[in-house]
């Protein structure tokens, strides 16, 4: 059988193309070297952002954040998506948007905050800054004397168990394939599109999608293009259950912290910390020292929980922070889906603009920037 798409890849970006491109009509096999979900979609923070990072912001400057800004209308798009996502794909998938509050860990870094905020407003996003006296009053959870912090209202948290397997799913229902244990280690093209050698069996296709997160680079090898997806070890860890504390998902502008409370109570604690390489990712104790150290100081009440669990996986990940998305210019037919740090929350609008793409029509968000 001759497929219109090929989609290489079963995190998020790739089970949620196949959602897509399968409603739409269109002929699917989706192509995974293990199993699906194994990947960064499945291992994550699941923090749903929509504010630029500080800690790029801090290194990189405001002209790095001003060019980065413009994937924030892709995060606004792409939570009002998950929003609905519940009742469209018929499943419970932790979705939780009450905000995200970054809090300036001094008045030099509140002035950060001002700075990074307009750049943020003038791309859409809602962000209000809070001073001492709203932190004091909104968030008493808080080390008391910090001045102030950027919250804003769209931002929140989702499970990573579930959303990628839901779309398998549905995609599955729209009548698309699936061949796991199915590692792609040729793609040649072809009269009318492309022979693709996926687990010894090859698939011939019009249109290809290359959505394999951390290890996209290999696959774009595959047709001599160069992608800048990097592949970094990073890590997360949960406690023990608590009592419900936290409402929002928290920053830190001091150092890297990610900080939010399950549904089930457990508390989060990530924002990118590296793991170590020992013929995979595995979990670097002084960092999870480090990120503990960090939310206790942040949230005196995590003083005497205990850590229950921590992990590492391999992010994908681009120098200047930017997905790398659309059609390829010097291979016509060959998509790239490919976005980084924080595609759990972009995964859902860039996945089916790239799914309108690939079936020739137009996506509802631009992906024109960030073509290669
Ligand atoms: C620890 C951690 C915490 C994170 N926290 C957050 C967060 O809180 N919020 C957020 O928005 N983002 C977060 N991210 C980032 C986010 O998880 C990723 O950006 C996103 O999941 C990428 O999705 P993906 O589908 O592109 O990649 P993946 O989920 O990695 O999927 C890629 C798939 O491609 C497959 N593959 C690779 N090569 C081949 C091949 N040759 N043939 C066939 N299949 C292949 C892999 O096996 C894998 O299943 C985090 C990431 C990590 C690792």
């Amino acid at each position: 059988m001759r497929y219109d798409l090929a989609i290489i890849g079963g995190g998020l970006a790739g089970t949620a193309t196949a959602y897509y491109a399968a409603r739409a009509g269109a002929r699917v096999i989706l192509l995974e070297r293990r199993d699906v979900n194994l990947g960064a979609s499945g291992s994550n923070a699941g923090s749903i952002h929509a504010q630029i990072p500080f800690d790029p912001f801090r290194h990189l400057g405001a002209d790095w954040a001003r060019h980065y800004s413009e994937v924030l209308p892709l995060f606004i798009e792409s939570i009002g998506l998950w929003a609905g996502l519940e009742d469209e794909l018929g499943g419970d998938l932790g979705f939780v948007a009450k905000g995200g509050l970054m809090v300036a860990g001094s008045e030099h870094e509140m002035e950060m905050l001002r700075e990074k905020s307009a750049i943020e407003q003038a791309q859409g996003l809602q962000i209000d800054l809070w001073d001492a006296d709203d932190l004091a009053e909104r968030a008493p959870f808080l080390t008391a004397g910090f001045p102030g912090g950027a919250f804003c209202p769209i931002e929140g948290k989702a499970d990573p168990f579930r959303i990628a397997p839901l779309f398998l799913k549905r995609a599955r229902a729209a009548g698309a394939a699936l061949r796991r244990n199915a590692p792609v280690t040729a793609i040649a093209r072809e009269p009318g599109g492309f022979a693709v050698t996926a687990g010894g069996e090859t698939v011939h296709v019009a249109r290809v999608v290359n959505a394999a997160g951390a290890h996209a680079a290999e696959v774009a090898q595959l047709v001599g293009v160069h992608v800048p997806i990097e592949a970094h070890a990073i890590q997360v860890c949960v406690t023990e259950k608590r009592p419900p504390l936290l409402p929002w998902l928290l920053y830190f502008t001091s150092e890297k912290l990610t900080l939010k409370q399950a549904i089930e109570g457990g508390f989060l604690i990530g924002g990118g910390w590296p793991a170590r390489m020992r013929g995979g990712p595995v979990v670097d104790h002084r960092s999870v020292l480090r990120n503990l150290a960090l939310a206790q100081r942040l949230v005196p009440g995590l003083g005497e929980v205990q850590i229950v669990r921590s992990w590492a996986a391999m992010v994908n990940g681009t120098p200047d922070w930017r997905p790398v998305l659309g059609e390829v210019p010097q291979v016509p037919g060959f998509f790239l889906n490919l976005f980084p740090w924080m595609g759990f929350t972009a995964g859902p609008a860039v996945s089916r603009a790239i799914a309108a793409l690939a079936l020739g029509q137009a996506p509802e968000v631009d992906l024109a920037p960030f073509s290669l």
